[in-house]
């Protein structure tokens, strides 16, 4: 069984995640995307709600599960017998902390790491900027699953 794991913060989940997600299920036997938990990073989606909005993503790929870990990715693989990592690169700025990261899980454990160039319809893409846009009204249906629009539009809508 060729199992890899897609792991991110996922706060929240778009378009861009989703399109590596899919294309990595059309290769691999298994994908599991692994939601990380970060008690120190402040998140706008809980990682449980993180884990919601990305299973109802990726209910259509039989293949792909969602759950969220803690601590270092290798040690996830090792858990759950995973191969290798794939990542999305969206530019080169992605390339110099992905590269040094890869090699580091590799010299810890083997584990290799595979890259996906991103989608160009979502190069531009991430959770940061979806969340600064919807702050601040902008329309973001397009770039996230409808599930996150909605969520989205509950967490920022003013108090
Ligand atoms: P971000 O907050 O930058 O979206 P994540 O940690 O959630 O970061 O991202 C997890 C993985 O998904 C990373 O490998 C990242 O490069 C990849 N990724 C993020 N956004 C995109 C995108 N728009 N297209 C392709 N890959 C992406």
């Amino acid at each position: 069984m060729r199992r890899v794991v897609c792991p991110g913060s996922f706060d929240p989940v778009t378009n861009g995640h989703l399109d590596i997600v899919a294309r990595a299920a059309l290769i691999y036997d298994e994908v599991i995307v692994a939601v990380l938990h970060n008690p120190s990073k402040s998140a706008l989606f809980t990682v449980d709600e993180r884990v919601e909005l990305l299973r109802e993503a990726t209910k259509k790929y039989p293949n792909v599960r969602v759950q969220k870990f803690h601590g270092l990715i290798v040690e996830f693989c090792r858990v759950h017998d995973v191969s290798a990592i794939v990542k999305g690169l969206r530019a080169v700025s992605d390339f110099d902390y992905e590269m040094q990261m890869a090699q580091m899980n590799y010299n810890q454990s083997g584990v290799e790491t595979f890259f996906m160039t991103a989608n160009p319809l979502y190069a531009f893409l991430s959770s940061s900027l979806v969340k600064e846009f919807a702050k601040y009204g902008g329309d973001v249906s397009g770039l996230v699953p409808d599930p996150v629009l909605d969520a989205l539009s509950g967490r920022l809508s003013p108090s």
